[in-house]
């Protein structure tokens, strides 16, 4: 052997050296560019096919499975990963998911992908013709128990299905089906399958059918402010009016926000909806406060806004070309997002504050309500949810609760404004325990701008603050 390699050495002229060479330093480079690549396309954690691979891998079998057709898409998520991850520290969780990883792969049949797509998501590319059977199979694996630090754990996980070419003809539909069927897996409890059926092509369809239809609405007006008087509790008088969009839809007629409000946030509309809004809204109401019919509009902006950096500074950018005072303006939060990114709530409402903006904080009673987060920001106005209004003066603990978040409002120096107040009896209550504001059906429900409007001039006089400024 190595007399045969010397004589190699030996017989060849020296150019051919170099080649054999160069063939060897190429073949290294090959490997390693197989390594990048390799890498490149396996998520580091669980070993296991990543994101950008999977999609590609998975086009790529559609294609080749064309002819023969049946490629079944398994979306999978875990059931109760956040709590444990929440619980257990991040570490464990990485553990977990890594352990998955292995079992997943160790239980994957021939020809099969295994994906790990982000956070606790799998996805399980099969040829299997069996999807019920491949499905029970994948649930019973993620309902296995795994110690984690010397603890038992079982997550759990749902799954959802589609099948090329039966349900959907390309991978992005593909995706979006199974993804449906995972969605209805968990909601309907979670540790089980779901595919992808008649139930939910007519669900995707009414969906794609809103969604063209919304895409159109904005353009043509067809979102419009409604308005809602807010009442100042001890003279009863409207001091204020809260803007709501509806949609004037020209076969369904008008339709509530609860209606279009989620999908436009899924497909990122929102922020048009609330600009055409607000534009409308301030155009409204600007003479009502030039008049002293009211003191103050207050707007709703969806979280999805307040992610936007630049979200305060374009506000105040549109109001300024509005006849509406900064002063008159209410901005109204919702709590759950002021304390899920506390550092750029902040930045925003200081951003409002300084120009005068009045910033609220909305549906108040249903997230954590941190009455001392509040104290660090210039908030002046809390919106009680109404669901916490529903049970003042029937449920006697609630009433103790109400009467003493009124309380502590006061101290700190906020403005509470009840909302959903719907009879006498919670209108007297919030009254006599302090509450300055109220807004509900007991007053008058959300209205068109022409009807608010002359329900505004009903009333006698201006109120004599304004009237001295207007
Ligand atoms: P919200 O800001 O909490 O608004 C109050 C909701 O309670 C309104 O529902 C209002 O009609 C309703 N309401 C008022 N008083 C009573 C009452 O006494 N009893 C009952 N049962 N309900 C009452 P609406 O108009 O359906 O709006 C629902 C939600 O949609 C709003 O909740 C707000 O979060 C959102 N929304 C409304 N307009 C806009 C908008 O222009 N942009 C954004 N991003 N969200 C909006
Ligand atoms: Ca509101
Ligand atoms: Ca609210």
């Amino acid at each position: 052997m190595r007399f045969q390699q010397d004589h190699t050495a030996h017989s060849v002229p020296q150019s051919s050296k170099r080649l054999v060479e160069l063939a060897a330093r190429v073949a290294e480079l090959e490997a390693e560019r197989a390594m990048t690549l390799r890498l490149a396309q396996t998520d580091s954690l669980t070993g296991l096919v990543n994101r950008g691979a999977f999609s590609s891998g998975l086009c790529e079998r559609l294609d080749a499975h064309a002819g023969d057709g049946h490629t079944a898409l398994f979306i999978i998520d875990l059931d109760r990963f956040k709590s444990l991850n929440d619980s257990l520290g991040h570490h464990a969780g990485d553990l977990l998911l890594a352990e998955l990883g292995r079992r997943l792969r160790a239980d994957a049949g021939p020809g099969e992908m295994i994906a790990r797509l982000g956070g606790d998501e799998f996805a399980l590319v099969s040829h299997d013709a069996d999807v019920a059977a491949r499905a029970e199979r994948l649930v019973a694996v993620l309902s296995q128990q795994h110690v984690i630090y010397g603890r038992a754990v079982s997550p759990g996980g749902s799954v959802g299905v589609a099948v090329f070419p039966a349900d959907a003809q390309n991978a992005a539909d593909l995706q979006h089906f199974a993804d449906m069927a995972l969605y209805r897996a968990k909601s309907s409890g979670g540790r089980r399958w779901s595919r992808f059926d008649a139930a939910l092509r007519d669900e995707s369809e009414r969906r794609r059918t809103l969604e063209d239809e919304l895409r159109r609405a904005i353009p043509a007006g067809e979102i419009e402010p409604w308005f809602q008087p807010i009442i100042e509790s001890m003279t009863g008088r409207m001091v204020g009016v809260e803007v709501l969009a509806r949609w004037r839809h020209p076969a369904k007629g008008l339709l509530a926000p609860a209606a279009f409000v989620p999908m436009a946030e899924e497909l990122g509309l929102i922020r048009e909806i609330d600009e055409a809004v607000f534009e409308a809204a301030c155009a409204r109401t600007a003479p009502w406060v030039a008049e002293g019919l009211i003191e103050s509009v207050a707007c709703n902006v969806s979280p999805h806004d307040l992610l936007d950096p630049a979200f305060s500074r374009k506000l105040i950018g549109r109001l300024a070309k509005t006849a509406l005072p900064a002063t008159a303006l209410t901005v109204e939060i919702t709590e759950t997002f002021l304390l899920k990114d506390l550092a750029l709530s902040r930045r925003h409402i200081e951003r409002l504050a300084a120009k005068g903006v009045n910033v609220a904080l909305d549906d108040f009673g249903t997230g954590y309500s941190n009455l001392r987060a509040l104290m660090h920001l210039p908030i002046q106005t809390v919106k009680l949810d109404r669901s916490l209004i529903d049970d003042v003066g029937r449920d006697s603990r609630v009433s103790r609760l109400v009467a003493s978040m009124l309380q502590a409002a006061r101290s700190l120096g906020v403005r509470i404004v009840a909302e959903g107040v719907e009879t006498e009896g919670q209108a007297l209550f919030l009254r006599s325990a302090g509450c300055e504001r109220m807004q509900g059906y007991f007053f008058a429900r959300p209205m068109p701008a022409d009807a608010m409007e002359a329900m505004l001039r009903e009333q006698e006089t201006p109120t004599p603050r304004l009237a001295a400024v207007g």
